[in-house]
């Protein structure tokens, strides 16, 4: 396995996958985890050779104590691929390699689906999103990407950047990988005492029992019931229980027949920010 740290030896490494192979991709932000590896699996199986890019990209944080606490594991990260069988290249740039200097986020026309959830409550974070996407993937060049359902909107943003952008890559969603406890893996996971981390099942555990509950109850009863389950936690306050329309993202009271809904959840463990979603239909 390679580790690349500058553009033009990363580009030189893949030309010999430029021709009749396939390259795939799974940008990160480091500190991997099994949801991490199993993005790389699916990528490996579907090309012959697959760039982990690992980097914590300011233009995306819009609070710089979570930037400044995100666990950085570069050495831990590289074994762990290591256990993978296939042909990986890790990608590890500092900013002024992707930025030249220059760490200013674009702005995107995404048009609503930014405006909802995460848009709504991380001032500028998609921009950042796709500004880093897009300079990675012009270096990269890959076949097909992957992101993790675990950020759904994010997958909705990029589906949109690629057009925007008119980039010829396919995007690949896979599912959410999660702890014994049902909490999503995340690498903000390792911040989380142990009793935040516990206490943290009730995340997934509401939005298991909320799609049960979607099946029998309005909007409006499961959104206070959530609001109950949260309100009895000492550990955990909530920031926002949505259920949307799963393409337009946006909030519904009503369920119309005919369309897709999920539910999504942010929720702070003391400073550490946790999202998690489920498919309600
Ligand atoms: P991050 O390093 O948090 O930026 O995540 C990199 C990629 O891994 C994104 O596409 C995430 O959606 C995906 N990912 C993170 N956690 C999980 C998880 N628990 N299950 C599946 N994919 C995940």
């Amino acid at each position: 396995m390679g580790i690349y740290t500058k553009r033009e030896s990363l580009i030189q490494a893949l030309l010999p996958f430029r021709k009749n192979k396939r390259i795939g991709f799974v940008p990160t932000m480091g500190a991997l985890h099994s949801g991490h590896l199993s993005l790389v699996k699916t990528a490996l199986e579907a090309n012959d050779c697959v760039v982990v890019s690992i980097f914590v990209n300011p233009t995306q944080f819009d609070n710089t104590g979570d930037l400044d606490k995100y666990p950085r594991t570069l050495e831990v990260d590289v074994d762990l691929l290591n256990t993978l069988q296939g042909k990986v290249f890790v990608f590890a740039p500092e900013a002024s390699v992707l930025y030249n200097d220059h760490v200013v986020a674009k702005t995107y026309r995404f048009g609503s689906i930014a405006n909802e959830m995460e848009g709504k409550h991380r001032q500028g974070h998609f921009d950042g999103v796709g500004t880093v996407l897009n300079i990675l993937f012009r270096i990269v060049q890959p076949d097909a990407a992957y992101f993790g359902e675990k950020d759904y909107q994010q997958l909705q943003i990029v589906k949109k950047l690629v057009q925007i952008e008119k980039l010829p890559v396919q995007i690949v969603g896979c599912p959410i990988v999660r702890e014994n406890n049902g909490l999503a893996m995340s690498s903000r996971n390792k911040r989380l005492t142990k009793a935040q981390f516990e206490a943290a099942g009730l995340i997934s555990k509401t939005l298991f029992e909320a799609k049960e509950r979607f099946k029998k109850q309005s909007i409006d009863q499961i959104n206070q019931w959530v609001s109950e389950q949260f309100n009895d936690s000492s550990v955990l306050s909530l920031e926002y229980f949505e259920i949307a329309n799963a393409e337009t993202l946006k909030t519904v009271e009503r369920r119309r027949s005919g369309n897709k809904y999920r539910a999504f959840i942010a929720a702070f463990a003391g400073d550490v920010r946790l999202i998690d979603n489920i498919a309600l239909n």
